[in-house]
């Protein structure tokens, strides 16, 4: 058996088996798609002492510090199943079973996306997810956020500091977000929230994104709003069905941990956008896998 195996190819899971491998254990890795989220990624600017660099560049990066270590990289793999027995048990799509004596889980997560015509297209041109990463780059623009839930009137709130102009689309007649950020949000000269608004396509010039399209649901009227910038923040969900019923999960699919990494099931830890830690980044992810790493360590010494 394996003494770690980590699941999950992204910062968290290459943090963690770095430090894996460092403690001189038996290391393996199981990812789907090495580099995860990161690979989508064109500009980071927010990875610390790196002021400007891209997801492939990152991944490559990452890929290339892992394999200077004795890991086994199995890349192209798809964990299906965790049951702890004398070792913990991961199978994988293909049939094939791998037993660990500690496993670090860090599968990530996806962002739920809009599936409107242009979105694909303008990806990474105007269509973003993440406002801590990309707001910066709509300074003095106008945007977007799609969603009115914590995170897009959130997102609000924070781009009204850096953006000439949000425009807020809420599917249905409420916003879902907590009051005082409403109120916040409503207080903001620069901020327009409209609801009942059905975001139906994407419109870009063939290199960037210029406009938005939405249906007003009680008119049936279409709008076009004029933005740079769309933030699509109708949430990230966790990459983590295949542990339903293994172990804790929030209700939105999260795995619990303690600050050390730790999962409901002993021996087996977790880090990055799947777990419940606040703020998904790679920063943060990394500083995640690495915490998880040492916590199965520790587990692994005391038994
Ligand atoms: P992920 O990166 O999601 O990696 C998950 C890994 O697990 C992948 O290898 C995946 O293939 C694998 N996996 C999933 N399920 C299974 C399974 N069942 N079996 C085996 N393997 C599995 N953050 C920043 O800090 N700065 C930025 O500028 C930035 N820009 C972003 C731009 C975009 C478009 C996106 C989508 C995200 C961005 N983020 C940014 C967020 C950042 O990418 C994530 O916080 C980070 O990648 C999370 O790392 P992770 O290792 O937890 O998960």
């Amino acid at each position: 058996p394996y003494d770690m195996l980590v699941v999950g190819g992204g910062p968290a899971g290459a943090a963690a088996a770095i430090y894996a491998a460092r403690k001189g254990i038996r290391t393996g890795v199981v990812a789907e798609r090495f580099g995860g989220q990161v690979s989508d990624t064109m500009a980071i600017e927010n990875f610390i002492s790196v002021k400007a660099t891209d997801g492939p560049k990152l991944v490559a990066g990452l890929e290339q510090h892992v394999l200077d270590y004795d890991v086994d990289l199995m890349k192209l793999q798809k964990a299906v199943r965790l049951e702890k027995k004398e070792f913990i048990e991961i199978e994988l799509e293909n049939g094939a079973i791998l037993k660990s004596k500690s496993v670090v889980l860090a599968t990530g997560a996806r962002w739920r996306e809009m599936n409107v015509p242009g979105e694909q297209e303008y990806r990474g041109k105007g269509v973003a997810y993440c406002p801590h990463c990309d707001g910066p780059l709509f300074k003095g623009k106008k945007t977007a956020v799609i969603g009115g839930g914590n995170s897009g009137i959130e997102a609000a709130i924070d781009l009204a500091g850096l953006v000439e102009h949000v425009t807020v689309l809420e599917f249905s007649d409420t916003l879902r977000a907590d009051d005082v950020l409403v109120k916040k949000a409503n207080s903001l000269p620069n901020v327009t929230i409209i609801k009942n608004a059905m975001t139906t396509e994407v419109i870009g010039d063939g290199q960037k994104v210029i406009g938005l399209k939405y249906t007003d649901r009680l008119t049936d009227e279409s709008h076009l709003v004029d933005v740079a910038g769309i933030f699509v923040q109708i949430g990230l969900v966790p990459n983590s069905e295949f542990l339903k019923d293994t172990l804790e999960l929030t209700n939105r699919g999260e795995i619990v941990i303690n600050a050390h990494g730790e999962t409901s099931i002993p021996g087996v830890f977790a880090a990055g956008d799947v777990t419940t830690t606040p703020y998904k980044q790679i920063i943060i992810s990394m500083g995640g896998g690495a915490t998880a790493a040492l916590g199965a360590f520790d587990y692994l010494i005391r038994h």
